[in-house]
This record gives structure tokens, C-alpha cells and sequence, in this order.
């Protein structure tokens, strides 16, 4: 399908024509403790809106760092709950099988040499998430590995630290097309619906049992079990 698609892409076409830019592969990383709709509406927008293939990619946790509440399978199957039925969106397990601590830099290198030099790899990244971005492990090597696409999200807008204004001011696109005229390096802000939902909130109607209707596709709510492990237990 998209692969095979931006395989041919980058295999060129006869003399004369131009060799269209491969289809940017874009991942978007997170606990999904749960997944809800803030992040599924963001995700899909960023497909629809940068032509891309999207790929929601739980992380695992290491163990240092506070634990999700749920299990890794138990978010996977909400997360396959939550993607069932449309394939626009995909699921990247690769860091869930990974053993020991999993930086983005180790994955966005194992996903560059699975595809190669010439296609857009993208990072998605709320604008929340993308203010810590300069503790992260190797964080300045992320950019030659891939384009770093800010989500907007409401509420979430943490002061950015001065080195990564930096880079902002660098490596800024105005438009998303400039993202398939390089594999990686470059900056964009991607303004989507503004979703005031987390999974902290979706956590806490759960533990006070309350519904989180409207928050989460409906398929989470139809299986009683998906979203057992945020329920309290009856007394
Ligand atoms: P928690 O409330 O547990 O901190 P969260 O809702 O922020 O969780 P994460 O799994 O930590 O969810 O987030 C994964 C990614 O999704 C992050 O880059 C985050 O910024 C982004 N994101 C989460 N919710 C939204 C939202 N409502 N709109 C846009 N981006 C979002």
C-alpha cells in the first residue's frame, strides 16, 4: 500500500519526469493512558494535513518514571479499540518490544535505516510534550533524523526554553510542503482543533465513577474491560 507507494517514489521514474518526494512517515509517541479523542482528532488531522502516514507509538516507561496506570497490553488494546475501522491512522509497537529504556532517537534511527535517506520522517509532538524536548536523550541528533510538527493544544502552552527557541528560529517552515523537500531538519507549527482533553482528566472520571463519554471513541466504552483498569474496584 503506502510503502510499496513511497518505495517507487523513491526508486525514480524514467528521464524527464520528476521523481514525486516520498510519502513522509510521521509517529506520533505517548503513554495513551488511555488514548482519547484529543489525541486521535490530532493525529488524523496531521495525516490529512501533511499527506502523511501516521503512526501512534506507545512508549514504554522506564521504570524510574512514573508508571502508567495501566498495563502495556491493556493500552494497546485500547489503542487498537480506538483505531479499528479506518486506516489512515496505524499502530508502531516497536517500543513496547524494545528492551530497556526507549529514546525517540534510538527509534527514528531504526525507522531511517528501515526507509532510508530520502523519505520525510516527521516527529509529532504537542506543544506540551515539545518544551521538554531539549531533556530529552540526544536531542539535537532528532533533527537529522526527522521534521519536528507542533500540535497545538489548548491549555498546554508551557514556556519554551531559550535553546529551543533557538532552533525554532532556525529551522521554522511556513508550510507543510517544505516538509517533503527534505528528509528531515526542518520546524512547523500544525494548528489543530483544540481538544481540551487529556488522559489525566479521562483517568480521573474513571476513578470517580463517572463516564468519560464524548472524551474517547465509543468503542471504549462499548467493551466494559478495555477501561477496567481505570475503574475503581466495587467495594
Ligand atoms: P496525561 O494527561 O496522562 O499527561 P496526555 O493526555 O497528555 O496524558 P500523552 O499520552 O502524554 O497524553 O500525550 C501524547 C502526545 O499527545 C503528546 O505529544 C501530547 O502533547 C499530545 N496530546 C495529548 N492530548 C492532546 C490534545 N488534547 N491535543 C493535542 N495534542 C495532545
Amino acid at each position: 500500500g503506502a510503502d510499496a507507494a513511497a518505495r517507487r517514489g523513491c526508486a525514480g521514474l524514467s528521464r524527464g519526469v520528476a521523481t514525486p518526494a516520498p510519502r513522509p512517515l510521521a509517529i506520533f509517541g505517548g503513554t495513551f493512558d488511555p488514548v482519547h479523542l484529543g489525541h486521535l482528532r490530532a493525529a488524523w488531522e496531521a495525516a490529512e494535513q501533511l499527506d502523511a502516514e501516521v503512526r501512534l507509538l506507545p512508549a514504554r516507561v522506564p521504570p524510574h518514571r512514573p508508571q502508567p496506570l495501566a498495563s502495556a497490553a491493556a493500552r494497546v488494546a485500547l489503542l487498537r479499540a480506538a483505531l479499528a475501522g479506518q486506516d489512515r491512522l496505524g499502530l508502531d509497537l516497536r517500543e513496547l518490544a524494545r528492551p530497556g529504556p526507549s529514546y525517540s532517537v534510538d527509534t527514528l534511527s531504526a525507522l531511517r535505516a528501515e526507509y532510508g535517506t530520502q523519505r520525510p520522517l516527521i516527529l509529532l509532538l504537542g506543544e506540551d510534550a515539545c518544551a521538554g524536548l531539549p531533556s530529552w536523550d540526544r536531542w539535537m541528533q532528532l533533527f537529522d533524523l526527522a521534521h519536528i510538527v507542533v500540535l497545538t493544544r489548548p491549555a498546554s502552552r508551557p514556556p519554551w526554553p531559550d535553546s529551543l527557541q533557538r532552533q525554532w528560529r532556525q529551522r521554522a517552515v511556513a508550510a507543510p510542503a517544505a516538509l517533503r523537500a527534505a528528509a528531515a531538519g526542518a520546524m512547523f507549527s500544525l494548528r489543530v482543533s483544540a481538544l481540551e482533553i487529556s488522559a489525566s482528566q479521562v483517568r480521573a472520571l474513571l476513578a470517580a465513577g463517572r463516564e468519560p463519554r464524548y472524551l474517547l471513541p465509543d468503542a471504549l466504552l462499548a467493551d466494559a474491560a478495555l477501561l477496567a483498569p481505570y475503574r475503581m474496584p466495587p467495594l
